[in-house]
């Protein structure tokens, strides 16, 4: 259950939510936080908050990534995307559970988020500190459209957060439910998928 109101309601639905996804859900034992890899471009009042909650943080990270001052690059994005305005970047170094492949400081040994993980224990709900975009992807919200990410896979090795199934593909829209009732709540993806029954 999601600590925070749905933060992108009012939204458009891009016709890519109603294309057959590849295949389901990822399942973290196969992908080992694939979608990590170049870490995220957070919004900066959000990056605040990780901050301010850095000594609750830190014991849920890996030794080497518990320096609050290396959590963040000195890279900016402009963008009215982020409710601030501007985004600056989580930082990346080799994975705490697999050195040969590069990944967002957050990632513990484990593969799963740190920010994540040290919300569940301060008791924030779910995304807490995880930022909102990594909640949300394969998904994101953009000039107020909500779409399937269609670029950000040829960037993260092509990691699309699906994995091959047998049988009936379905739409992306039903694969990532909670991504959307997260994005715009669960009446508005009831609204989704009765803008699917009317196409
Ligand atoms: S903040 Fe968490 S979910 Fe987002 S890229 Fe970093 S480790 Fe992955």
């Amino acid at each position: 259950m999601s600590d925070q109101p749905p933060p992108y309601p009012g939204v458009t639905f891009h016709p890519n939510l109603f294309r057959p996804a590849r295949g389901e859900r990822c399942l973290l034992d196969g992908c080992r936080g694939a979608c990590c890899i170049n870490g995220i471009w957070v919004d900066l009042w959000h990056a605040q908050r990780i901050l301010q909650n850095a000594l609750a943080i830190q014991p849920f990270l890996a030794p080497e990534y518990q320096n609050p001052d290396e959590w963040f690059t000195t890279d900016e994005l402009e963008s009215d995307d982020f409710p601030s305005g501007l985004g600056i970047s989580t930082a990346v170094g080799p994975r705490p559970g697999d050195p040969a492949r590069q990944g967002c400081v957050f990632l513990r040994p484990d593969h799963t988020c740190g920010l994540q993980v040290a919300s569940i224990s301060l008791g924030f709900g779910y995304p807490g500190l995880k930022p909102v975009d990594c909640a949300m992807y394969p998904l994101l919200v953009s000039e107020g459209v909500l779409q399937v990410d269609e670029q950000s896979p040829g960037n993260l090795g092509g990691a699309d957060c699906q994995r091959d199934c047998d049988g009936p593909k379905r739409p992306m829209y039903q694969v990532f439910r909670e991504e959307i009732e997260l994005a715009i709540g669960k009446d508005g993806w009831l609204e989704v998928d009765k803008a699917a029954a009317e196409r």
